[in-house]
């Protein structure tokens, strides 16, 4: 494993078995870790380690289309699929080298391109992989409800987390549909009849 410098003063954590098993089995080169710090917010890839931000300041940001997040730790299992995502398309890591030290990609459009690449893989294979995703789902929403955070500064509660991001209380179904009516690109695809989140 390779700590980014920017994560030398973080909390890293082992993530629960079953998404240890879920990476492995994606690809059995990748290692995947948790991490915790006050102010890093971001989610970290060097060659096969990943490093999950498993704080939710900003959740409220994966409540809305594409990713339609319903729990935080289905903002957990996003973020784990968008590295995967990177993985999978042979990107070539947030992190570079440089000298003795990681330090991130610079280049706006290259990272851009990427960054759309890796969510279309994650809303693909959400998309495809509704049994896994839910189990995935269940493991790190237990995570996020039983890990004893050091600095917590935002709300589990979905609706708490939905007033925010669209300044207006959810009705029962609108995510739902959003979640399964449109792929990262904004284009309508179609939705699998027994597709159920929880
Ligand atoms: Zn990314």
């Amino acid at each position: 494993m390779n700590i980014p410098s920017i994560l030398a003063n973080a909390k890293l954590i082992n993530p629960p078995y079953g998404i240890v098993e879920f990476c492995e089995s994606v690809s059995p080169a990748i290692c995947v870790y948790f991490y915790e710090d006050k102010c890093v917010q971001q989610s970290y890839r060097f060659k096969n380690d990943i490093f999950i931000n498993i704080k939710g300041t900003y959740w409220f940001n994966y409540v809305s289309p594409p990713y339609g997040a319903e729990t935080f730790g289905e903002v957990i299992v996003l973020r784990i699929l968008h590295e995967l995502g990177h993985v999978q398309n042979n990107h070539a890591g947030t992190l570079i080298d440089i000298g003795n030290k990681l330090q991130e990609v610079q280049d706006k459009n290259f990272v851009e391109k990427c960054e759309n690449e890796a969510w279309k893989w994650a809303l693909e294979f959400r998309y495809n992989n509704n049994l896994i995703y839910n189990k995935l789902v269940s493991i790190c929403t237990e995570f996020s409800n039983t890990y004893q955070y050091v600095y917590k500064d935002w709300k589990d509660d979905y609706k708490n987390q939905f007033k925010y991001r669209f300044n207006k209380e959810p009705s029962e179904s609108c995510l739902l549909i959003e979640k399964n009516k449109f792929d990262y690109f904004g284009k309508l695809i179609k939705c699998p009849l027994n597709y159920r989140i929880l």
